[in-house]
Parts: C-alpha cells; sequence; structure tokens
C-alpha cells in the first residue's frame, strides 16, 4: 500500500504531522512517501504541482492531502497559485467522485448553528461530480456580448455541460454508497431552468434502473439547500453536480458546526483517491499548534476504507476520535465550557492512545 503524503502550506504540514503518525501506529505496512505541493512547491520550484509530485501521486494508491494556499500568493497568476494544485491533481488522476460526510458527533452538537435537536445524530453524505460542469466546461473568457440585455458589451462567460457517461458514473457511485447506506439517494438539480441538468435528472433515473432497491428522489437545488438547514436529517445520500456539490457540501458542513472536523474523499474509476480535510491552510492560525487535526485523521481513516480496503482499520480510527470527544478533549474550534482545550500534537496524542 503506497502513500504519497502532501502536507502542502499553512496547518496543512502540522495536521497531516498527526495523521501520518495514527496511520503508523496502525499494525499495517504502508510505504509513505512525502512531497512538496502548493505554496511550498512555488517556493521550491515555481510551480505548485512539480512534476515530481505529481508522478508520486500517480503511482500512490492513495493521497494523503493537507491544506495549499497563503494570502501571499493572491497576486500570483492564476496558474501559479497554489490552488491550482488540487485542480490539476483531480484532473490528471481523474478524481471525478467526492465524498464529504457531514456527521454531527453527539458530543459536538452545541457547536452547531442550529438548534441541537435538528442535527444531533445527523449522518449525510454528499457526493458531489468533481470534474465536470460549469467549472471545468468550454468555452469560457471574456469578450463582446453578441446579443442578450447589453448586445456589445463587455462580458464574461462559463458553459455549464454534462456528457451522459459522466453522469451515469456518478450516479451509480452515490447508487453502490447508498447500498453501504440507508438506501436512499436525493438527487440534486435545476432541471426546471436549466437543459443540463433536465437531462442529469433523466439520466439518474434511467441508472436507478439498476438498483430497484434504493429509494431515489428529486430535489430542486434551492429547495435543497432549504431543507438542509430546515430539516437536514431527512437527507442521507445526496449527489449532485460540480457547482450545487461545492455549495450544498459547505452549507451542510456548517451544519456541524465545527469544519476542522469534517473529512473528504475524491476518487476515480479505479478506485485511487485524494483524501483531505474539508477546510484550507488556516493561515490565521498556522504555526500556533492550535489547528484541529481530527478532519485529517478522518480523512486517512476515509483513505483506508475506500482506496486501501482495511475497513476495520478505518473504524478503529474514528472510534478512537468518539472516544477522544467523549473524553472532553477539545481544540479551541470545537472548545466549550468544561471541556479540556488542547493543541494539534496533544489531540493526535490522545487519538494515538484511544486506538488501544
Ligand atoms: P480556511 O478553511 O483555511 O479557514 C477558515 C476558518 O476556519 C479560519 O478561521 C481558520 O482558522 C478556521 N479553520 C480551518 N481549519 C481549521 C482547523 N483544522 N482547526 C481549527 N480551525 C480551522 O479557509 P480560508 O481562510 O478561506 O482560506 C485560507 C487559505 O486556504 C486560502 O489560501 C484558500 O485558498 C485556501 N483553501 C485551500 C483549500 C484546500 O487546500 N483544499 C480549501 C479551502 C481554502
Amino acid at each position: 500500500m503506497k502513500i504519497a503524503v502532501l502536507p502542502g502550506d499553512g496547518i496543512g504540514t502540522e495536521i497531516v504531522e498527526q495523521a501520518v503518525r495514527v496511520l503508523g501506529a496502525l499494525d499495517l505496512k504502508f510505504e509513505m512517501e512525502t512531497a512538496v505541493v502548493g505554496g511550498a512547491a512555488y517556493e521550491a520550484s515555481g510551480r505548485p504541482l512539480p512534476e515530481a509530485t505529481l508522478k508520486l501521486a500517480k503511482e500512490a494508491d492513495a493521497v494523503l492531502f493537507g491544506a495549499v494556499g497563503d494570502w501571499k500568493y493572491d497576486k500570483l497568476e492564476r496558474a501559479l497559485r497554489p490552488e491550482q494544485a488540487i485542480l490539476g491533481l483531480r484532473k490528471n488522476l481523474g478524481l471525478f467522485a467526492n465524498f464529504r460526510p457531514a456527521i454531527c458527533y453527539e458530543q459536538l452538537t452545541h457547536a452547531s448553528s442550529l438548534k441541537p435537536e435538528l442535527v444531533a445524530g445527523l449522518d449525510i453524505l454528499i457526493i458531489r461530480e468533481l470534474t465536470g460542469d460549469i467549472y471545468f466546461g468550454q468555452p469560457r473568457g471574456k469578450r463582446t456580448s453578441p446579443d442578450g440585455n447589453f448586445p456589445g458589451a463587455e462580458e464574461a462567460f462559463d458553459t455549464m455541460r454534462y456528457t451522459r457517461p459522466e453522469i451515469e458514473r456518478i450516479a451509480r457511485v452515490a447508487f453502490e454508497a447508498a447500498r453501504k447506506r440507508s438506501k436512499r439517494v436525493t438527487s440534486v438539480d435545476k432541471a426546471n431552468v436549466l437543459e443540463t441538468f433536465q437531462f442529469w435528472k433523466d439520466v439518474v433515473t434511467e441508472v436507478h434502473k439498476d438498483y430497484p432497491d434504493i429509494e431515489l428522489d428529486h430535489m430542486y437545488v434551492d429547495n435543497a439547500a432549504m431543507q438542509l438547514v430546515k430539516a437536514p436529517k431527512k437527507f442521507d445520500v445526496v449527489v449532485t453536480g460540480n457547482m450545487f456539490g461545492d455549495i450544498l457540501s459547505d452549507e451542510a458542513a456548517m451544519l456541524t458546526g465545527s469544519i476542522g472536523m469534517l473529512p473528504s474523499a475524491s476518487l476515480n474509476a479505479s478506485k485511487q483517491g485524494l483524501y483531505e480535510p474539508s477546510h484550507g491552510s488556516a493561515p490565521d492560525i498556522a504555526g500556533k499548534g492550535v489547528a484541529n487535526p481530527l478532519a485529517t485523521i478522518l480523512s486517512a481513516a476515509m483513505m483506508l476504507r475506500f482506496s486501501l480496503e482495511q475497513e476495520e482499520a478505518a473504524q478503529r480510527i474514528e472510534n478512537a476520535v468518539k472516544k477522544v470527544l467523549s473524553q472532553g478533549l477539545r481544540t479551541p474550534d470545537i472548545y466549550s465550557e468544561g471541556t479540556t482545550r488542547v493543541g494539534t500534537r496533544e489531540m493526535g496524542d490522545a487519538v494515538l492512545k484511544a486506538l488501544g
């Protein structure tokens, strides 16, 4: 089992270190190799995703990724910015399926901005298509408007598009995932307005014929955004396109109250994956030893489950995380009165101890 470890920038290095310690404590044999990515790679080689890093990622079974970015790179031309490394990895590894669980741990219900009874026990899995849609569709650019409300005016445009195979494969990923959960999928679209998402809905409905054991319903994205804050527990697996998924998965993350707790996985057709916390490089707290490493540690658990087929080890890590929360240990982002405030490394130590 070969793991490419790409810590990146800011708190990335601190939190990945803890996840690597946890992986190292399991009775499993990994080959782990570290490489620079993002701003750190730009400093070292002038590029956010150097050839050597990409090669390492391609050859690995899985990539454990920290986070990239810092405000100081905002003035660089787009292609050189740290965030381009993530897009490059997604594209080169064909990572089309993004899994974003939004789990509200019993011990942290108070951290949500919603009433505890709305989020207690929340366990949603958002599956976002990651390599298509308006984020990648061509043509895009700036031009003189040929028609519309202001012909002749300067305009910018992007193209929303999906092919049948792209929709079919993400729908299958969602139905398969639902089989391992409560067998319900909500497909989110905007079929009432957009051709692309009428097609999305039609194709998802066709693919559903192969999964008669799964219950499928369709919801418009505006309604889904409302329902997520009104009655989030109604959802189980949600499947949607790249842009809607981007927005809804962050909304769902906030229901749980803490971005420092949420892992993510991005997979390709051969189950090779990139595993990273849902948050960014948090330059505001980098180097202070206070970042919450649990999202990254839980991402490592997802890596064991999805890419390395080590379900038992994945559960061991997840149970250890629950145990440290029950012990009342909290990094500052999830701290509340009556609990014990710990730093990044101490939290890593506690998870290691709780692994048993
Ligand atoms: P962010 O997620 O880095 O931080 C948002 C807020 O959450 C900050 O106050 C931060 O301190 C806090 N936070 C985030 N993770 C935390 C953790 N593990 N523990 C405790 N607190 C945590 O988002 P941002 O501030 O908008 O972006 C910072 C940089 O990260 C930017 O350069 C952005 O482009 C980049 N970014 C990278 C990724 C990625 O690598 N996948 C994702 C999002 C943003």
